[in-house]
């Protein structure tokens, strides 16, 4: 389930920097992703934004000292004026946010208030202390955890890809053949499992949103049609191959 709330801006911190920096990204890409299980990992803007080429990410790094500038808070800014090229919106992912001094903490305030274009600013700090109070309190906290302290990662590809898949979200044949790669190679009992946590994904999927609700139950019911296959000893490949021809 998606982490982010409908705010401006996030303050990423706590944990390692690998840890910060893992659940920085996985939040710009939920912001990106359009699909109901964000980030879904197949879609066109989740592939962009993996291979860190998606034109709506936009992301900033302090220089060699650790310091981000006022010119680089200007050129956010600036980018911000202008509206998303693909996404719902643009992502501006800050790194070492915390190296941000006076300056180009305040030329960012009123963007970061009330972006003029729809925007979101993650800045991931070590210490957000670092940060003006002013910002801070613009801003939604999001402690990262260190591996070993947080809970088993929930499954990002799988079943995602194929509650992705089932609700129509994958257009083009290859696309689809890639999202049901992982799933032929399961063994039945697996594949159908697998099916029933996508269904499940569905289901909450159209509980929460009602535009999606039809898309979301005719997946599901492709689903459960393609478990009652399964359990009658159709491979998990030919399964796959009459749910991408139902689906394209
Ligand atoms: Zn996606």
């Amino acid at each position: 389930m998606g982490i982010l709330g409908g705010l401006h801006a996030y303050i990423v911190t706590g944990g390692s920097e690998a840890a910060r920096e893992a659940l920085a990204f996985r939040l710009a890409r939920e912001a990106l992703c359009s699909a109901p299980d964000a980030p879904c990992g197949v879609c066109e803007d989740c592939r962009k934004s993996l291979s860190r080429a998606h034109p709506d990410l936009h992301e900033v790094t302090p220089d060699e000292r650790g310091a981000i500038k006022i010119e680089s808070a200007r050129a956010m800014r600036e980018a911000a004026q202008v509206k998303p090229n693909e996404a719902a919106r643009q992502v501006f992912l800050v790194h070492g946010a915390d190296g941000m001094n006076a300056a180009a903490q305040n030329a960012l305030l009123a963007t970061v208030e009330e972006p003029p274009t729809p925007c979101i600013f993650i800045f991931v700090c070590e210490n957000s202390r670092a940060l003006l109070g002013t910002v801070r309190s613009r801003c939604g906290l999001v402690r990262a955890e260190d591996e070993d302290e947080a809970a088993p990662a929930a499954p990002e590809g799988d079943a995602r890809a194929l509650a992705r898949a089932l609700v129509r979200g994958v257009r083009s044949k290859s696309a689809l053949t890639e999202a049901f790669a992982p799933f032929t190679k399961l063994k039945g009992d697996g594949a159908v499992r697998k099916l029933e946590e996508a269904r499940s994904t569905l289901a909450n999927a159209a509980a929460a949103s009602p535009q999606l609700a039809s898309r979301a139950l005719r997946g599901a019911d492709l689903a459960s049609r393609a478990e009652d296959m399964l359990r009658a000893n159709v491979t998990p490949a030919q399964v796959a191959s009459w749910l991408i021809a139902s689906l394209i």
